[in-house]
């Protein structure tokens, strides 16, 4: 009988991803069903507290730019900003004009002054 292996990194005699046992039957890139499931668990949720911190910063800016906009029309500088400690690395999304000017956004809601 032949046997055919499509992941070569993922086969009998290497180790499992979770426990780092030895793979007694491959091709497989898991001791067990547990040790499947516990690293697909894990796996996800590393990308769930990814998800989590990121969107933590883009509220907390979000509640800077409310804080420092009473009223919906107020104008600010960077350095105000920088002051509240708002952390220009997270923004929602760009607008670039046909003159080549990149404004940033925040929810849609904020236009972010010049970062220059
Ligand atoms: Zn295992």
């Amino acid at each position: 009988m032949e046997v055919y292996i499509h992941n070569p990194e993922a086969t009998m005699g290497k180790y499992c991803l979770e426990c780092n046992g030895k793979i007694l039957v491959g091709p497989k890139k898991y001791c067990s069903d547990y040790c499947r499931s516990t690293y697909n668990s894990k796996l996800n949720k590393d990308n769930k507290n990814l998800i989590r911190n990121i969107n933590n910063r883009l509220r907390k800016n979000y509640r800077t730019l409310e804080e420092l906009n009473p009223d919906g029309k107020t104008k600010t500088t960077k350095s105000r900003l920088l002051d509240k400690e708002f952390d220009f690395e997270y923004i929602t999304n760009t607008y670039t004009t046909k003159k080549g000017t990149t404004y940033f956004f925040l929810y849609d809601r904020y236009r972010l002054p010049p970062f220059g």
